[in-house]
């Protein structure tokens, strides 16, 4: 096979998916993954973010950790550095590797339960002289495991579950600041209404006076004689009727409210049970809103009149009307914010997120009530709305948290699995943001994509700009600079994100290289898209052949000739040089632009700066222009003066001839035009610096900025003749004159002064 048809060949399978030329290979069994996460074979020998352990009881960012972040705490406990902990430290890793391992395998439960059997694996497998010794190790280790909780591993259920658990810890601080709201004033209506029947005929016979002192007292008191010697109270000393009424309905809506558990401080026991407030659907979210939307209003309404009544301050005249007229539109953010938020997880299974559940989805996120919802995407590459052979995006979801940004007053947090412990702050803030808030969490596939493992796929496709992390918080500041953030995404500024990596060739030549990691390089792991790849045998194809990252970045024209290729390593670890399809291409190419929009939200690249930048620069340049016009016309008027001639700047005799060529003539007039200076001594046209850093550059001591950022003389004795000469050939606008030389034994003066003449 010669270089052309070798060439053709390649050219035929990109344009048409033929690869009957016989070189080219079917990678659909190849297990093929990124050749930058070729060190990722195997999940369970690395130390990265999961498994995950969702801690019980914890708040805050430590309700999720991860099992490294655990172990590295217990080893700085009772492993120290050096040969000491060497023992300590080697079992420890192991036993974390156990636990990883058996989580690999689909084991769950709490962390406690795992540590303990994995420990009891390495017991069971140690020699009679280490296991007395691992022994020791384990139950100091245990001893120092200061969290419990189930672990997690990188799979279809953990944005849910993750999220649940976050969102738990934010309920649980709710709760209890409601709570003891709640607790303090029921019993403080309590006291009032206690205090006024105190003060009632009732309040005073002898049985009340009985149960109020208790049964112990009963043998050393005579009640009948003590309610008889009892003051008689004035009528006008009790309650008002309307006010004790008021404060009975009060207290009845807060002791029956659902929406936060009963009291243990108050022995609450009975009742209906408090409301759940995590749902499957936008719907039955929605419905429960609502119904229970009239309780809520009764609820928060009787919390302000029972503060008011605790302090003695409610006027019926002016708070009566007020509370009469309290309905939901009545409701503050501040109110709602106290009330557990309504979760709904929406998994993609076909039915969650149809364009009608969507529809509510949007209802609810624009309703400004304190709703979190969860629309999890688990493929992301949308076979289903494309058509045959084409290959998108999963766009509905892409799309979904793209618009709900524009609602403009919801949260929006998009992220994949991968980077979702990392971002736990960002989710945390959206699930404290008093308003709506939407969660958009690609899964990492839940193995649809095939064989690479869901942390994989997720990492893949952040790293490929498919899947783009972002956060939009409307309570972040007025401005979308502050509201809006790519930052959490890998080398925001370029359009592909690049890497060095190295590898060995067949005789251990190492080779460097950098690469794009693209689209390209994500899908291509995945083997459904396998029709839109080819391998490229050893020692066959490859001629005109140009990784995808690079040719991404070139327009039609530069790329005519070039096939485009990624590297993959296959299940056998082998380095692949992997052709790609045209199809495959403008997938990728649709990606950049999805990303090179999100870019330009984001601040970076964007393209309104640019041009107002673009502006500026003009305004500037011109302002520039009309400050040396000035400055020509100064020494024009100068010149013209008899009295402050200057010396001549030797025009010669054909200077006013009209035969001079117009450009020589005009190199003279703006040697006529600039101000009078002694010819030998250096001077720098100030005004005209375009502030280009050649002459600073070359020496820093002899040329400075002044203010305006534009050049002069600082120190003439900073530097030598030489450099004043090659200072003046490479300012490109020709405004450093060096004058003579100063020092008259500096060596090659004849040459530097010819080469200074044009300058002078
Ligand atoms: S080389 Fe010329 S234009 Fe550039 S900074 Fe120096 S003086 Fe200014």
């Amino acid at each position: 096979m010669n270089a052309e048809t070798d060439h053709q060949e390649l050219v035929a399978f990109h344009l048409t998916g033929d690869r009957s030329g016989g070189h080219l290979t079917d990678v659909a069994d190849l297990e093929l993954r990124p050749v930058l996460f070729a060190g990722y074979g195997d999940l369970t020998r690395l130390r990265y973010d999961y498994p995950l352990l969702l801690a019980e009881n914890t708040d805050g960012e430590d309700a999720v950790c991860t099992l490294s972040g655990i172990f590295d705490r217990i080893l700085n406990r009772i492993a120290p550095e050096g040969i000491e902990g060497e023992f300590a430290r080697k079992q420890l890793l192991g036993l974390e590797r156990e636990i990883r391992t058996a989580v690999a395998g689909g084991a769950e439960g709490a962390l406690s339960d795992m540590w303990r059997q994995a420990g009891e694996r390495m017991l069971a497998e140690a020699g009679e002289t280490t296991g007395k010794d691992l022994a020791d190790v384990l139950s100091r280790a245990e001893a120092a495991l200061a969290v419990d909780g189930q672990v997690v591993d990188c799979d279809g259920e953990t944005p849910g579950r993750v999220l649940r658990h976050l969102w738990m810890a934010e309920r649980r601080q709710k709760n209890r600041r409601l709570r003891h709201r709640l607790d303090k004033l029921i019993l403080g209506l309590k006291a009032i209404l206690r205090t006024d029947f105190a003060k009632s005929e009732a309040g005073r016979s002898a049985d009340q006076l009985k149960s109020a002192m208790g049964g112990a007292f009963e043998a050393a008191f005579d009640f009948d004689a003590m309610s008889n010697i009892l003051p008689r109270t004035s009528p006008d000393a009790s309650l008002p009727e309307d006010r004790r009424l008021r404060l009975l309905a009060t207290l009845k809506v807060l002791e029956t409210q659902r929406f936060v558990p009963p009291s243990e401080l108050l022995g609450q026991t009975g009742g209906e049970a408090p409301y759940d407030f995590v749902f499957e659907g936008c719907g039955a979210a929605m419905a429960a809103l609502e119904e229970r939307l009239p309780e809520l209003v009764a609820l928060t309404k009787a919390l302000s009149v029972a503060e008011l009544e605790m302090e003695n301050r409610f006027k019926p005249l002016r708070h009566a009307q007020y509370f009469e007229n309290f309905d939901q539109n009545s409701l503050r953010p501040e109110d709602l914010a106290q009330f557990p938020s309504y979760l709904v997880l929406s998994a993609e299974d076909g039915s969650a997120t149809t364009a009608v559940e969507r529809a509510k989805a949007v209802e609810l996120l624009s309703s400004g009530l304190p709703i979190k919802v969860l629309v999890q995407t688990d493929d992301l590459l949308d076979q289903g709305s494309v058509a045959p052979g084409q290959i998108a995006l999963g766009g509905n979801n892409l799309h979904f948290a793209n618009m709900a940004v524009g609602i403009n007053s919801a949260y929006v947090f998009q992220s994949t699995s991968a980077g979702m412990y990392r971002l736990r702050d960002r989710i945390i803030r959206g699930l404290d943001y008093a308003g709506p808030a939407l969660f958009s969490i690609f899964s990492g596939g839940a193995g649809v994509n095939g064989s690479r493992t869901s942390y994989l796929a997720a990492a893949a496709a952040a790293e490929s700009r498919g899947f783009p992390a972002f956060v939009f918080d409307p309570a972040a500041g007025p401005d979308w600079a502050s509201r809006f953030s790519i930052a959490n995404n890998p080398q925001t500024e370029t359009d592909w994100p690049e890497h060095d990596f190295s590898y060995e060739m067949e005789h251990h030549q190492r080779v460097d290289e950098r690469y794009n990691f693209t689209f390209v390089d994500f899908v291509a792991a995945d083997r459904r898209y396998a029709a839109h790849l080819a391998g490229v045998a050893n020692g066959g194809a490859g001629n005109g052949l140009m990784p995808a990252g690079e040719y991404l970045q070139r327009n039609p024209d530069e790329r005519r000739d070039s096939v485009p290729y990624v590297l993959m390593v296959d299940g056998d670890e082998v380095l692949r040089k992997i052709v790609v399809g045209e199809t495959l291409i403008r997938a990728a190419e649709q990606c950049g632009e999805s990303w090179r929009a999100l870019q330009e939200l984001g601040g970076v690249h964007n393209s309104h700066a640019a041009r107002l930048l673009e502006s500026e620069r003009r305004l500037w340049e011109e302002e520039k222009q009309l400050e040396l016009d000035a400055l020509r016309a100064q020494a024009e008027a100068a010149s013209a003066a008899p009295a402050t001639a200057p010396a001549p700047l030797s025009p010669g005799p054909n200077v006013a001839d009209a035969s001079v060529p117009a450009a020589v003539e005009e190199v003279e007039e703006e040697a006529q035009d600039a101000p009078a200076m002694n010819p030998d001594e250096p001077w720098i046209e100030t005004p005209r610096c375009t502030t280009c850093n050649e002459c600073t550059e070359l020496n820093n001591q002899m040329f400075a900025y002044n203010e305006n950022q534009q050049a002069y003389l600082l120190d003439l004795d900073a530097g030598t003749f030489k450099e004043m000469v090659e200072a003046a050939e490479t300012c490109q606008v020709s405004i450093i004159h060096p004058g003579k030389p100063r020092n008259p034994k500096e060596p090659n003066l004849e040459e530097l002064i010819k080469r200074a003449a044009p300058f002078i």
